[in-house]
Formats: structure tokens, C-alpha cells, sequence
């Protein structure tokens, strides 16, 4: 099948890189090459495009410019958030308790099974409601003197359900424990400066928000305990030792600007789509269910289950038939496992495994939306026959 015929409906996997990020990387991988720590003219250029990204990044975030640290993604700032404030926690305090969600993408879980298996750390999973809300007073009952961190995601991948960070971050702060939330999804679609009152760090990564892939930044409040897990020379305010990568930052934060000023706009089109999608696939897919929040949820999110359905099965239906779909999670061809996101919203096997995330970007447009509606049925269909096999 030609190119121009598929569909792309997964936003939440990666977004396209936008052709005003792009012009605007090219200069710093051509004459503005310098290393921004060099004395020197090129050093200097470099240097000041790294500072000009660096305050684009913290007005979006209400913040100053030397909270904001440059990492390679989401994922590194999801691990610097953990485990050097973990590490810097019990250092000065010995605090040794961490809490997280059960819907925490795998850079945050990971990292927090590591801190317990390897380090010592005692980690508390928070419950979460059918719809993978995390519930603030849930969060203050979990809370002990010797908390380290409390991490939330902001917005989730797979299930594109919103927490009540603003709440949270209240609580944390009440309680003087350092709260870091993943905002990777949330930063397409949610204003991130209202944020900044409520959490001590910040993660985000910019190939969710039509930057390039490879670039992130976690927002760490001053005064944040916290302790560099990449050990050099003094960039990133001694946070992140290696030269900064510049044409990609400076992507990042025109990429960052674009989304955050733009929410309005962008969110209005996929709303749309998204109900449009939500509402039909319920309607014509028999035993299929909404997964995450009906309606505190990203905008450009639908996610669904399908009883007796293998996710991966309908996955490469859809995509023989030119629809990009998601099941949400990374899971393995082969040895299917229910997503932990799945279960911990309590879904039984026999429905979690047939999941499909749907996600909506800047260049959907009706005809994507109506082709891939009327195409779901029947795929659904097959992958149930295919099951029963
Ligand atoms: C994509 C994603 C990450 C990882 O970001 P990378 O930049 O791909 O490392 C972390 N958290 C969430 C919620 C994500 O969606």
C-alpha cells in the first residue's frame, strides 16, 4: 500500500516533526556547530541559542530559566527525577519511602523497582478508581516522615485519563516531600505554566509535541533535593554532565512554544474527532468498552478494550488495512500479558488484552477519522475469529 494511503492514529506513540521546528534545528547542525561551553565565537553562538531555548522552555512552564535541565527524553528525566531525589532524600534525611501510581509509564515504574529491589527504597503503589484516577486523599493517607517522593503521572499514555496534579502537589507540599509528575502526554494538550505551582519537578519530552525525539527536559524547582545520575563536567546547572545537544534543544523549546501557545487551536480539532471516534466505536463494536476517564482525559485520546480480542492481532489487521493503531502498552508478540495499566484499572484478562488506543494529531483530518470507523468492525470481527481459533 502507497504511503499517502495510510493512517496515522498514533500521536501518543510519536508526532511528526513540525516544518518550523525543523528550520529552525538546521542552522546548529550546519554553521552554528560550536559547543556551547567553548570560550570562543562558535561557542558563544551556541551558547546563546541554548539560552534562548532554555527561557522560551520556563516562561511556557512559569519558571526560571535555571530550573529547567535539557536530558535525552522523557525517560531520563523520569530516572533523574526518581532516582536523584531518592538518592539526595536519604542522603540528607534518610528517607527511604517512595510513592507512585500503578499507572506510571514504565521510565517512572522501572525506576521506582530498581530504587526497591537494588537500593533499599521501600516504594507504596497507590490505588487508582476504574477509570485510572488517582484520588489526592489517597496520597495523604500514604504519606509518612520519612517519604522521599511521591510521583504522578500528569496525564496517562495508555488510557489518556488526567490526574488531579494541582491537588496532589497541594498535599505534597503541605507534607514538605518533593512531588515530580510525567507530563510527557499531558504537555500536547494541557496549559503546563498553571502547573508550576503545584509540582517540584517536571517531566517532558519533546517528539509528544512535534519536536524531535531524543530531547526532553525536567523542570526541577529550586531547592529541590535532588543529585546528578549522570556524573561530568557541570552542564545543566551540575545536573546532566555531556555536551548539550543544541540543534535538538533548540528544536524542543520552538516545538514547546508551538504546542503551548496553540492549545486552544490544536485542541479544538481533536476533541472533535475524539468524541466522534468514542461515541461510533461503542456504538457499531459489540463488547467494547471505554478505557480511562469519559471525560478528564486528553483530548486527542481514545482508548478502548474488546472482549476475546488479542490487541496485537487486531493491531495488524488494522494495519494491513492502513490504519497506525496502538494497544497502549508495549506488549510482546507471542506471550501476551494484560497491560499493568489494565489491571490496575481492574479489568480481567479477557477484556484487557484486547485493547486499542486511538490518538489523534495536527494532521487528522475526517476523512482518517470516518475511514478508520467504518474499518474497526470488521477487523474487530476477524481478531475475535482468529481467538476463538
Ligand atoms: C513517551 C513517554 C515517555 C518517554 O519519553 P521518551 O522521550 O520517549 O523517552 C515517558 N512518559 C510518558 C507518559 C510517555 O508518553
Amino acid at each position: 500500500m502507497e504511503l499517502q494511503s495510510r493512517v496515522y492514529l498514533d500521536y501518543a506513540a510519536t508526532t511528526p516533526l513540525d516544518d518550523q521546528v525543523l528550520e529552525a534545528m538546521l542552522p546548529y547542525f550546519r554553521e552554528d556547530f560550536g559547543n556551547p561551553s567553548s570560550v570562543h565565537y562558535f561557542g558563544q553562538r551556541a551558547e546563546a541559542a541554548l539560552d534562548e531555548a532554555r527561557q522560551t522552555i520556563a516562561e511556557r512552564l512559569n519558571a526560571r530559566p535555571n530550573e529547567i535541565i535539557f536530558t535525552s527524553g522523557g525517560s531520563e528525566s523520569d530516572n533523574l527525577a526518581l532516582r536523584g531525589v531518592a538518592l539526595a532524600q536519604r542522603a540528607r534525611t534518610g528517607a527511604n519511602h517512595i510513592i507512585i501510581s500503578p499507572v506510571e509509564h514504565p521510565a517512572v515504574l522501572a525506576t521506582a523497582r530498581q530504587l526497591e529491589e537494588r537500593f533499599g527504597f521501600e516504594v507504596d503503589v497507590l490505588p487508582v478508581d476504574s477509570t485510572g484516577l488517582v484520588d489526592p486523599q489517597d496520597v495523604e493517607a500514604s504519606l509518612r516522615p520519612e517519604t522521599a517522593l511521591v510521583s504522578v503521572i500528569y496525564a496517562n499514555n495508555e488510557i489518556g485519563t488526567i490526574n488531579p496534579i494541582a491537588e496532589i502537589g497541594q498535599i505534597c507540599r503541605q507534607h514538605h516531600v518533593p512531588f515530580h509528575s510525567d507530563a510527557v502526554q499531558a504537555a500536547a494538550h494541557l496549559p503546563m505554566s498553571e502547573v508550576r505551582d503545584s509540582v517540584d519537578l517536571l517531566s517532558i519530552g519533546a517528539h509528544k509535541f512535534y519536536g524531535p525525539k531524543g530531547v526532553g527536559a525536567l523542570f526541577v524547582r529550586r531547592g529541590t533535593p535532588i543529585i546528578p545520575v549522570q556524573t561530568g563536567g557541570s552542564h545543566e546547572n551540575g545536573l546532566r554532565a555531556g555536551t548539550s545537544n543544541v540543534p535538538l534543544i533548540v528544536g524542543m523549546a520552538e516545538a514547546f512554544r508551538l504546542a503551548q501557545d496553540r492549545l486552544e487551536e490544536h485542541n479544538g480539532r481533536v476533541i472533535k474527532f475524539r468524541d466522534r471516534v468514542i461515541e461510533t466505536v461503542l456504538q457499531t463494536v459489540p463488547r467494547s468498552r471505554l478505557t480511562g476517564h469519559p471525560t478528564e482525559r486528553l483530548p486527542n485520546h481514545a482508548s478502548f478494550v474488546f472482549e476475546g480480542v488479542d490487541g496485537n492481532t487486531l493491531l495488524m489487521l488494522l494495519d494491513a488495512g492502513g490504519f497506525a493503531c496502538s494497544s497502549g502498552s508495549a506488549c510482546k508478540v507471542g506471550s501476551p500479558k494484560p497491560s499493568e495499566v489494565l489491571e490496575a484499572v481492574g479489568l480481567s484478562r479477557h477484556w484487557a488484552l484486547g485493547s486499542l488506543r486511538v490518538t489523534l494529531g495536527r494532521p487528522t483530518n475526517e476523512e482518517d477519522v470516518e475511514g478508520f470507523l467504518a474499518a474497526l468492525p470488521k477487523a474487530v470481527e476477524q481478531a475475535r475469529a482468529l481467538a476463538a481459533v
